[in-house]
């Protein structure tokens, strides 16, 4: 049976979202046809503004709806720190954790398999970020991966010269993992982070 076309497109569409397989677009498709326009409408609005509305910040890169974003326009953050993220939505991780200074988002996964060339990275903005010469710390906290390592060697190296201290987050075993099943890079990366009692 052929479904309307309508019907289909939308499931291709919703089929185009991550972690959304043909079962579940069709699933999502048939459950808001069923809606009220009143909520369709709500659901198409909120969908348009978000790409219309939202943009990165001009300073960090932050996802916002105001140039510069809350956090840059923050009088109360530290000035003095800076953390290095991969992407926006790694800033709201962060932020559960209490931390009260800066962010600077790269905004692009950079991908070794790509055959991209961490050179090429715009580090520009970052280096007028650091030539204002408030930043005493910039915390490199890109993912535990092959292309996070290469990326924050990378970026430590352009940083190195403009006198400040440049750390990267702590490798170490999950809060209720077992050791007897951690990997050993995990483990190893963890004994040389160890800290005093
Ligand atoms: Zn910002």
């Amino acid at each position: 049976m052929r479904l309307p076309r309508p019907l289909e497109n939308l499931i291709d569409q919703l089929q185009k979202l991550p972690s959304i397989g043909p079962k579940t677009a069709q699933r999502l498709a048939l459950y808001i046809l069923r809606l009220p326009s009143e909520e369709v409408s709500q659901l198409a609005r909120a969908l348009i503004d978000v790409q219309e509305r939202v943009f990165p910040c001009s300073k960090c890169g932050n996802l916002t709806d105001s140039d510069p974003c809350p956090i840059c326009s923050n009088p109360a953050r530290l000035g003095n720190s800076l953390c290095i993220v991969e992407e926006a939505s790694d800033i709201l991780s962060i932020e559960r954790t209490g931390y009260n200074g800066r962010y600077f988002v790269l905004n692009r996964s950079f991908k070794l398999m790509d055959d991209s060339d961490p050179a090429e990275m715009n580090v520009q903005p970052l280096l007028r970020i650091l030539n204002e010469g408030k930043v005493q710390e910039v915390i490199l906290a890109l993912n535990p991966t092959i292309d996070g390592e290469v990326v924050s060697r990378f970026l430590a190296t352009a940083i190195s010269g403009h006198n400040v201290k440049v750390t990267r987050l702590a490798y170490g075993l999950p809060i209720g993992g077992d050791i007897e099943f951690t990997d050993e890079i995990t483990l190893r990366r963890a004994l040389e982070g160890r800290k005093e009692f």
